[in-house]
């Protein structure tokens, strides 16, 4: 009988060794002490490894579990005594593993907190912050001007009717600036506008004069890509209709616009041209605002660089809206927004302005 019960004492101690042997470095996690100064990877590694251990020393076939299927073999006058020391054993290992498990558990609750808890002294990211590119900021530099003299924007569609951008605009049938060579078309006889014109009639239409209005945007050739040339590209139109005006007028709000864009000390001139929805049509030339008119690479030598057409509006144009000539008169014009952008940023090629490439765009 000693002997048999000597056995299973000993069975019990041998347990109680090998979980004592493998708990010891668990064994300072006590009450909620112990897991000071344990990084958050640490004491989750610790954790995990607690659950290992506890595996091996609780589940079904550990040698503790084996114990408890032990007390229903030992002899009937052992058994209260044996399975009571099982049964503390077990409540012990138990008990320390939980309050290791506890101990880790609340220290990887508080790194957590700590973690995540917002530092307001920190200093904040800021968003990078865009800005305009460079032919929306001239174009909007350009609206200000006119706005100043007096003038409304106006909007009008980029895809066209035949009247709008041609008929309208005095431009035959037969006419070369209709030639698909030239033009963009679409489908049932739509095209791109190949000129911001078309808002002059639009305007015209909407508007009755006296009307003063810009329209700044895009227009369509096709034309094919180069250092100076674009299928698409930015204009502004520029349209006053009202009682006795001339051609002074206009040479006059040019001149004024280019030394309210470029400085006081800007000059202008005016070539004879034609267009055919102006009568009579001219080319505006305004001081190279780099070498003030001396010459140099910028304005190729001449001192002068090309502002754009203008003319007074060609009387079938007028009529067109139902405006009378006879009491009517007014004059039109039209600037290059990204050639002149070009210039004044001095760019090689004006094709980098639709290249979308930030890098370059960051520098304006
Ligand atoms: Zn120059």
């Amino acid at each position: 009988m000693s002997s048999e019960a000597v056995d299973h004492d000993a069975q019990v101690e041998a347990v109680r060794e090998a979980f004592e042997r493998e708990f010891g470095r668990f064994a300072r996690f006590r009450a909620g002490e112990g897991a000071e100064g344990l990084s958050l990877g640490e004491a989750e590694t610790l954790l995990r490894e607690l659950a290992e251990l506890r595996t091996r020393h609780t589940a079904k076939k550990s040698a503790l579990a084996q114990l408890m299927k032990l007390i229903g073999r030992v002899p009937a006058e052992e058994r209260a005594a044996f399975g009571q020391r099982v049964q503390v054993l077990n409540g012990e290992v138990t008990a320390r593993l939980d309050e290791a498990q506890e101990a880790l558990k609340a220290h990887v609750g508080r790194l957590k907190i700590e973690r995540e808890r917002l530092d307001v002294t920190l200093p904040g990211r800021r968003p990078r912050r865009g800005h305009l590119h460079p032919v929306t900021q001239l174009r909007q530099r350009i609206e200000d001007v006119f706005v100043s003299m007096g003038y409304a924007v106006e909007d009008g569609p980029e895809v066209e009717t035949d009247f709008y951008n041609f008929t309208a605009l005095n431009i035959p049938e037969l006419h070369p600036a209709r030639s698909p060579q030239d033009t963009f078309y679409t489908t049932d006889g739509l095209s791109l506008r190949s000129q911001t014109s078309t808002v002059q009639i639009h305007a015209m239409q909407r508007r009755r004069p006296p009307l003063r209005v810009v329209a700044p945007g895009r227009v369509f050739r096709r034309d094919t890509p180069d250092a100076t040339h674009n299928p698409m590209f930015f204009q502004v139109e520029g349209l006053l209709v009202d009682r006795g005006i001339n051609m002074g007028h206009l040479k006059g709000t040019l001149s004024e616009f280019v030394r309210r864009l470029f400085g006081a000390q800007t000059r202008t001139r005016f070539r004879p041209s034609y267009f055919p929805f102006t009568e009579p049509s001219m080319e505006a030339d305004y001081s190279c605002f780099k070498c003030n008119g001396r010459g140099c690479r910028l304005c190729k030598g001449s001192g002068w660089i090309e502002l754009g057409g203008s003319g007074m509006v060609h009387p079938n144009v007028l009529r067109a809206v139902e405006i009378d000539p006879e009491e009517f008169s007014g004059f039109a014009f039209g600037l290059g927004i990204d050639r002149m952008c070009g210039l004044m940023y001095e760019l090689d090629d004006i094709r980098l302005l639709f290249e979308n490439d930030v890098r370059f765009l960051e520098q304006f």
